[in-house]
């Protein structure tokens, strides 16, 4: 049996049509499926959705979060209640095709532990996210080694990587991240991004640049090598202007230094805090996890019951 897990935020109008496509294109594929749907706080009616789609359709598990926790803390809950032998990740919001699970898990029959999803192409995605995300991915590269570029979060893994994934203990995950830093076997399939069902995206500017902190902080420390390297930089650079100034003063005619002096006190201020700042990121992660809170809260679950009558129609 495979698990589904499905993040839902806010997908009220299409959350119902959206499974039931999925379903029924398991069912017909005969693939046994478990579907972990993860209610991440929404605000509107999804959570009705997702309990009346576990009375109608069998093998659903509807989690609620007790608020919006973020994609991230939705995903860990998914895969922490996920009971299949594999799990698949993907949107609920069908940008995610559903027609490659079937391909997804007969590469995963033929014995790959992961097989992702990689973005051939990014969909209706605007320019300034398509060139934030080129930025982002290809400093995450630079930095943590990994290349995640075309990544998303459209995979099946094994139980073993899902397993593997668990014993990662942080409480700010980074999926993707995640799960290619515990390796294994994996197939990189290209998919084209559909666009939405209904609705827009639930990544705000402010959300997409948390990620992008969080994700850069948790895999690499080289931003806090870079504090030392300008150090270094600056160091010899004042070593210069001591012997300059020294020698001017000695040989009586130092004057007017005064722009030099504005100046510096500028760039060595700004430097100053730009340091301060990706140190305190960085402390800021550490009494984040020191604090050793709950990833995420259920506040109420809805499961299929055990015998359900045969699903007579396909809508
Ligand atoms: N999502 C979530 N919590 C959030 C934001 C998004 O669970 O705070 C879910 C959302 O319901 C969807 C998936 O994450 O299933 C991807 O979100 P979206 O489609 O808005 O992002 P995009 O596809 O634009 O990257
Ligand atoms: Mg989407």
């Amino acid at each position: 049996m495979i698990s589904i897990v499905m993040p839902v935020y806010n997908e009220g109008p299409h959350i119902e049509g959206s499974v039931a496509t999925v379903h029924a294109l398991l069912l017909q594929h005969g693939l046994d499926a478990q579907f972990v749907l993860v209610d991440d706080g929404s605000r509107d009616d999804s959570w009705a959705a997702l309990t009346r789609l576990s009375q109608s359709l069998p093998g659903i598990k509807a989690i609620r979060l007790s608020r919006n926790f973020g994609k991230e803390a939705a995903l860990c809950a998914g895969l922490e209640h996920a009971d299949g032998q594999a799990c698949l990740v993907m949107d609920s919001d069908l940008q995610h095709p559903p027609e490659l699970i079937p391909r997804m898990v007969a590469l995963w029959r033929e014995g790959w532990d992961v097989v992702e999803g990689v973005k051939a192409h990014r969909g209706q995605e605007g320019g300034v996210y398509k060139l934030g995300a080129r930025v982002f991915y290809r400093l995450f590269h630079k930095l943590s080694g990994f290349d995640l570029s075309g990544a998303s979060d459209f995979k099946l893994m094994d139980r073993k990587a899902v397993e593997a994934w668990r014993s990662m203990k942080e409480r700010d995950t980074f999926f993707r991240g995640m799960s290619a830093w515990v390796g294994f076997k994996r197939h990189r399939l290209p998919f084209v991004v559909a666009s939405r069902v209904q609705g827009t995206t639930k990544w705000s500017p402010v959300k997409l640049g948390r990620l992008f902190i969080s994700a850069i902080s948790a895999f690499s420390s080289l931003p806090l090598q870079i504090v030392t390297v300008m150090g270094g930089l600056f160091f010899i650079g004042a070593l210069g202007m001591a012997v300059q100034t020294l020698y001017t003063k000695l040989s009586g005619h130092a004057d007017d230094g005064f722009t030099t002096v504005i100046l510096l006190q500028l760039i060595i201020g700004s430097a100053l805090m730009f340091s301060l700042g990706i140190i305190g990121t960085y402390l800021a992660r550490i009494y984040d996890e020191v604090k050793g809170r709950p990833r995420y809260l259920v506040s109420e679950t809805s499961v299929s019951p055990a015998v359900t009558p045969p699903i007579s129609t396909q809508e």
